[in-house]
């Protein structure tokens, strides 16, 4: 500290209690018991570090100074301190935005079937690397490789950690010192400054940029192969459109190009569907099968996005591409964990089986689902508010759903959303109460109302749903009314 302290902030800053005065107050004695010491320590020296700025920031004045000492006003700060600190970090939330593949929150929901193929192979041991019939070492790509060339019609498949790690294999496997020639209209941002064209140079890949930004020919490629080509990359815009004048080379035409001079293709799909949206309403994203029939060397796609299983990048393509991506010994350090194996294993055979797939996949099932349906849930989380927070104002009204995950960036998914009215703290304290509440409730904002949308939310946590809200909206009145 610079400067001297005024003597008043020296006389609040003396009131405060040591870390040991606060220690053997019978209170904390009490929480001790039943929380973990570790928690309460850390808690008692946030609290008193936090007193001790406020009283250096000059923030008490003389007649709240006894407010920032009284007791119980710290006590019940330690024991909010102390149950955060001991409660775990990394928890479920509530997604309300409506947004499907919401990166930030963890993106694709698991099947059942995926949750309990992951629990059984966490629980104990497995044949992960182990061939059961032969009674010799097998390989975890086993579990796997056969549903992923069923679904797609690839001769092989390989799965990694994700699919930025599939596509940095890839390039460096293939065409590491040499040129990787990609469209300037593909270089694109996946998301938190992550950009593909960064991923192949830090590969070894030497990019080779061809076209325009909006219109790429088939003679530009034609142009730039020589005999430093290694590769050609395309990328699927699945998180931008492209409209107006534009021209790209779809992957038939480029593997034509690409065959008689030896060169191996390579189309990173990103999103990766493996069943056709179409049959929702969507928008028709390619198909893993279809740059497989275009002749598409090796095609890449997350686990995590419109297929809905767990984070995962998966490869697939040409037996013996894929054989040398597996021996580089980059391989090794993007490993898929068996958790995530036993997960993508049950995801894909709920893929085999279209219906089921609507049905049990949650990410399928949440992109199939009609307004009129979402709305109904809606109306029946606005019909319980009213009975627990009387007085409270809220409808349901039309809205829209988003994709996300960078996936169907324009696909509008009409919903109906359940809108409240604020009141005096204004949209943003209500949206920050919802988030900080338990559980976490995560809502949208929009021209001073609060979304809630039900696409999002699994079926059975609508009353857990409809608890939390209300428990904040009935807080709000008594703070009013104090
Ligand atoms: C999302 C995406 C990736 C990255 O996939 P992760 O599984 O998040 O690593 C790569 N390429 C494209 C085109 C994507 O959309």
């Amino acid at each position: 500290m610079s400067g001297t302290i005024p003597p008043e902030v020296g006389a609040i800053l003396r009131r405060i209690p040591s870390v040991d005065e606060v220690l053997a107050g019978e209170a904390i004695q009490r929480l001790l018991a039943r929380q973990p010491r570790w928690a309460v320590l850390e808690a008692v020296r946030e609290v008193l570090a936090g007193c001790r700025e406020r009283a250096l920031a000059g923030e008490p004045r003389p007649e709240s100074a006894q407010a920032l000492l009284d007791p119980q006003v710290i006590q019940a700060s330690i024991e909010r301190a102390t149950s955060r600190k001991a409660g775990p970090s990394l928890r479920p939330v509530i997604n309300a935005s409506g947004v499907v593949l919401h990166t930030n929150l963890g993106r694709a929901p698991l099947a059942s079937s995926a949750l309990a193929a992951l629990v059984a192979a966490a629980r104990g041991y497995s044949n992960l690397e182990f061939d059961l019939a032969a009674g010799i070492r097998g390989s975890r790509q086993a579990h796997v490789e056969r549903q992923l060339c069923a679904l797609t019609g690839a001769e092989a498949a390989l799965v990694v950690n994700n699919n930025a790690a599939a596509v940095f294999l890839a390039v460096n496997t293939l065409a590491s010192g040499r040129e990787v020639i990609i469209s300037r209209g593909e270089l694109v941002e996946i998301g938190d400054s992550f950009r593909i064209p960064d991923v192949m140079t830090s590969a070894g890949g030497r990019l080779r940029e061809v076209g325009t930004t909006n219109r790429t020919h088939l003679a530009d490629y034609e142009r730039a192969i020589g005999p430093e080509t290694g590769l050609i990359l395309k990328v699927h815009r699945s998180n931008f459109q492209l409209l107006g004048f534009t021209a790209e080379v779809d992957a038939a035409r480029l593997a034509a190009l690409a065959k008689p001079r030896n060169l191996p293709i390579m189309e990173d799909l990103g999103s990766g569907a493996l069943v056709d949206l179409s049959a929702y309403g969507l928008r028709r994203e390619p198909l893993a099968a279809d740059a497989i029939r275009a002749g598409v060397d090796v095609v890449t796609f997350s686990g995590d996005k419109l297929l809905g299983g767990p984070q995962a990048g998966i490869l697939v393509g040409r037996r013996e591409l894929l054989a040398r991506l597996r021996r580089n010994p980059l391989a090794r350090t993007v490993r898929i964990d068996k958790l995530c194996l036993a997960a993508l294993e049950a995801t894909l055979r709920l893929a085999r089986e279209p219906d089921r797939a609507r049905q049990e996949i949650p990410v399928l099932r949440m992109l199939s689902l009609s307004a009129a349906a979402v709305g109904a849930r809606a109306e029946a989380l606005a019909a319980g508010l009213r009975a627990a927070a009387p007085g409270v104002r809220c409808v349901v009204e039309e809205g829209t759903s988003e994709v996300g995950g960078g996936a169907l960036p324009l696909q509008a998914l009409p919903t109906r959303v359940l809108s409240l009215a604020p009141g005096r703290e204004g949209a943003g304290a209500l949206e920050a109460r919802l988030r900080t509440g338990e559980p976490p409730v995560l809502v949208r904002v929009q021209d001073q109302r609060v979304l809630l949308d039900l696409r999002t939310v699994a079926p059975e946590d609508d009353a857990t749903l409809l608890a939390a809200v209300a428990a904040v909206l009935t807080a709000a009145r008594t703070g009013d009314g104090a």
